[in-house]
């Protein structure tokens, strides 16, 4: 008899998660096991900012896939998705081949949404992996190095962060720090540099509580972010980019655009082998694609339901960590062949944006917090979710605690 296969594509919040409590909960005999993943190291996606600013110290937030894996119980597969063929129940890889499953979890990530916005693509920059936080950091990093050079005082560095949602918040907080240092390490005048953060709504943080969006806005204000609220970034090119508003368009130029506007579930996979109609798989209570009994989708690209809004939960890490659990379950359930499953109901505990290092504001159990209390319980909901990956160990040679000798 041969064990039946469950196959995990992606070694993000949600794929990870699945795979070591999987490893808890299956006997050896029970099942086979494989991860796939483009890279041998997992990576703290929420934490991408901080290295795209120059701010973070990507080693902290790279975690060796075999550190947090049982390698005798799980096969790891280092490579890039490329499809599912749902029918011929197969992964298509780039370098293996093809690998048939029984089971399927797909947790492949988002990728930036640009909403046909001509020369985002391009042209601008997004935060979506590691690779591309390390490019964001040392292109700035070089654009600096060159302005140095300008002598020419009434030319200006302009940098655009397009999009203030929770993404283009926290980016443009570490940023601005960063710019700071810059400037002092390249000689360069902080007057001449322009950071600009450009928000089609007519406010930060859209869904946020208006109170911490304000305080969110005033915070960043004063450290030197210029905001431009009700503008849409229309258009960017190898230049810069155009500006609308209701009164009409401004070109800005010349000019580097960093774009966090959204994101949407993987193409690799949403609106591709599996109906995503807008960008996310829609899944059943216990997680399933309807229809595709033996197919689970987790994290970013999914889309699960939230009965009290009627609309799909945001996705978050938050949310990827709470689904890992229930899918987790139910694949033992599949295997041990029990046929009820368990139904997902996430508890959402709340969401704080860090305003740069030393700031930040939330909403944390229905209690409002800002400033070092926001980045205390940063910190602590980053060092839980290490201790549930990796266990004290992991906790302890990765996590945040400098933090809690605060004054
Ligand atoms: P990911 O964690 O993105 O993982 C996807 C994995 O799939 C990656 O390992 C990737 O390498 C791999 N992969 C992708 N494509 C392929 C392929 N073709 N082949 C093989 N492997 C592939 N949420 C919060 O709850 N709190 C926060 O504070 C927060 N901060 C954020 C800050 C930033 C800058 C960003 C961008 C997002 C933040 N989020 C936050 C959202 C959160 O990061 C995502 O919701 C979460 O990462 C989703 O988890 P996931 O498992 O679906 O995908
Ligand atoms: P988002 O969709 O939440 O925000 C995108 C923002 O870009 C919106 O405010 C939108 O109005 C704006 N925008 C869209 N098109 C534009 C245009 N043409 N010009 C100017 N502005 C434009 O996306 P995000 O910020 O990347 O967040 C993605 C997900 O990740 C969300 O679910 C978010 O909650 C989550 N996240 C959470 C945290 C946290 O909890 N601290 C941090 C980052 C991301």
């Amino acid at each position: 008899n041969q064990k039946p296969r469950i196959v995990i594509l992606g070694a993000g919040y949600g794929g990870i998660l699945t795979t070591v409590h999987l490893q808890k909960l299956l006997q050896s005999d029970e099942a086979e096991i494989i991860l796939i993943n483009k890279h041998d190291y997992h990576y703290q996606t929420t934490l991408l900012h901080e290295v795209a600013a120059g701010t973070g110290d990507e080693n902290r937030i790279c975690i060796p896939i075999k550190e947090v894996i049982d390698t005798q119980r799980i096969r790891f597969i280092k490579d890039t998705v490329l499809g599912v063929q749902k029918e011929e129940r197969q992964v298509i890889l780039s370098h293996s081949g093809t690998i048939t499953y029984d089971y399927l979890v797909v947790a492949l990530g988002f990728q930036p949404a640009t909403f046909g916005i001509p020369g985002i693509l391009e042209h601008a920059l997004t935060i979506r992996s590691m690779n591309s936080a390390r490019k964001i950091r040392n292109k700035i990093e070089s654009l600096f190095a060159d302005f140095a050079r300008v002598k020419d005082v009434k030319e200006s560095l302009t940098l655009i962060v397009g999009g203030a949602g929770f993404t283009g918040i926290e980016f443009v907080g570490e940023l601005v720090e960063r710019v700071s240092e810059l400037c002092k390490k390249h000689e360069v005048d902080r007057q001449r540099v322009r950071l600009l953060n450009v928000e089609g709504g007519p406010g930060i943080l859209g869904a946020f509580d208006p109170s911490l969006a304000a305080y969110a806005k005033e915070s960043l204000q004063r450290m030197g972010v210029e905001f431009r609220l009700s503008t849409r970034i229309k258009s960017v090119d190898a230049q810069g980019a155009i500006l609308a508003t209701d009164q009409g368009e401004e070109r800005i130029s010349p000019a580097t655009v960093i774009w966090t506007g959204g994101v949407q579930g993987n193409s690799v996979v949403c609106g591709t082998a599996f109906d995503a109609p807008r960008g996310r798989i829609p899944v059943e209570k216990d997680l399933r694609i309807k229809g595709y009994e033996n197919v689970f989708v987790i994290g970013d690209c999914s889309a699960v339901m939230d009965p009290q809004t009627e609309r799909p939960f945001p996705p978050t890490a938050q949310l990827a960590v709470m689904q890992s659990t229930t899918c987790a379950r139910n694949l033992t359930s599949l295997i041990r062949g029990e046929r009820s499953l368990e139904a997902f109901h996430p508890l959402m505990k709340g969401s704080v944006a860090s305003i740069g290092a030393h700031d930040g504001a939330g909403v944390i159990l229905g209690l409002k917090t800002r400033g070092k209390l926001a980045v205390l319980a940063k910190a602590i909901v980053d060092n839980r979710y290490l201790y549930i990956l990796g266990g004290p160990k992991l906790l302890f040679g990765r996590g945040k605690f400098t933090m809690y000798c605060m004054q």
